[in-house]
């Protein structure tokens, strides 16, 4: 066997591996892909390896032997009898041709179903409207996608009861569009897609007991500022979350200092999460809203974006550009300087909460 011809074929394998797509096949089926006539006996040979590599499974197809038919069996039927042009083969002294037929060893892939969009402090970022209908025209199939706004929050992200009330609202939404998802026949697990503040929102809903019954399906988290060591790996064990993405921007100048300012918070957006299941890819180019950018976002959730790649490829394939490991000797700041900064930030509040209410009465 030539080894130019075989790379071809394998690297068509893979192709089909990395995308989920068209794992079945017959050989003629398959010869045709690869531009070689339908019997190949070559290929044949490279596919019988495939299968006794266990990489594949064989498992044939049986065609209409008559002249003028000839065409694929329904399989677990009984082959004596051709339901399209009624041949009884036996009457007519005939068998059914077998058709060699393959079936690849791998994760098939996945539907966008539906999305939650949980944003950062900037409600009313143009990327919202961008997003919907990129979102739309993009995907070749439609995804609803739910924004979820949490209305003004901007001095609100130094005090931690704050943030509690805001993450049960987040959750206690989550669960009513969960509810309404069901009732409209669509899988109760929605994809999430998570930036700045809207991500340790997220993390808090996912770590409080009161909303245990919410289960997701793959998260992107996005300028993170949850801690590096955020138990991921829990959460995906237990069935709660299947995957999470986490894009990390290169240039981004707010996610190093959310540690020293918000409580609870860390640079998982900058130094990736630890957990090993969470695969961190970082961005060379993105400030700390560069994922927004309408020519990013839309490279991103186009055809064989990083986003789309994601949320419908078989992840274990699924090795994007920029992909990292974390430091694993991540530690928080110490400890004193996140108080004193946090009691500044404290103060700040107090200072400027008039103004903030004032601001929500006078738009809201
Ligand atoms: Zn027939």
């Amino acid at each position: 066997m030539t080894t130019a011809r075989s790379d071809r074929w394998q690297a068509e394998i893979d192709r089909r591996l990395s995308q989920g797509v068209e794992l079945e096949f017959t050989l003629a089926q398959f010869a045709q892909a690869v531009e070689v006539a339908p019997g190949d006996t070559e290929l044949q040979a490279f596919l019988d390896g495939l299968a006794s590599a266990q990489a594949a499974v064989r498992r044939d197809a049986y065609r209409c032997p008559m002249a003028g038919c000839a065409r694929l069996l329904p399989a677990g039927v009984a082959n004596t009898f051709c339901p399209f042009c009624q041949a009884d083969f036996q009457q007519q002294g005939v068998e059914p041709e077998v058709e060699p037929s393959y079936r690849l060893v791998g994760e098939s892939s996945r539907d966008i179903r539906w999305v939650i969009v949980i944003h950062g402090m900037n409600s009313r970022a143009k990327w919202q409207e961008a997003f919907s209908w990129e979102i739309a025209n993009r995907l070749s199939y439609s995804a609803p996608v739910l924004i979820y706004k949490y209305g003004w929050a901007t001095i609100d992200v130094f005090a931690r009861w704050l943030h509690v009330r805001l993450a049960r609202r987040l959750g206690e939404r989550m669960r009513i569009a969960i509810a309404e998802a069901r009732k409209s026949r669509l899988p109760d697990r929605p994809d999430i897609i998570a930036h700045s503040f809207g991500t340790l929102l997220l993390a808090r809903v996912l770590e409080n007991p009161e909303f245990a019954d919410l289960q997701f399906g793959r998260i992107i988290t996005a300028a993170s500022i949850v801690r590096p060591d955020y138990d991921w790996d829990r959460l995906i064990q237990q069935g709660r979350v299947e995957a999470v993405l986490n894009h990390v921007g290169a240039q981004d100048r707010a996610v190093p200092f959310a540690e020293y300012a918000i409580p609870g918070a860390g640079p998982g957006g900058a130094v990736g999460y630890l957990a090993k299941s969470t695969l961190n890819v970082r961005a060379d180019g993105y400030g700390h809203s560069g994922f927004f950018v309408p020519e990013n976002l839309g490279v991103a959730i186009s055809r064989g974006g990083l986003w789309q790649g994601f949320l419908t490829r078989p992840l274990a394939h699924f090795r994007p550009a920029g992909a990292f490991v974390a430091e694993p000797h991540w530690r928080p700041a110490p400890l004193p300087a996140r108080v004193c900064t946090r009691a500044l930030a404290c103060g700040l509040f107090w200072v400027l909460a008039p103004f903030s209410w004032l601001r929500r009465k006078i738009d809201p």
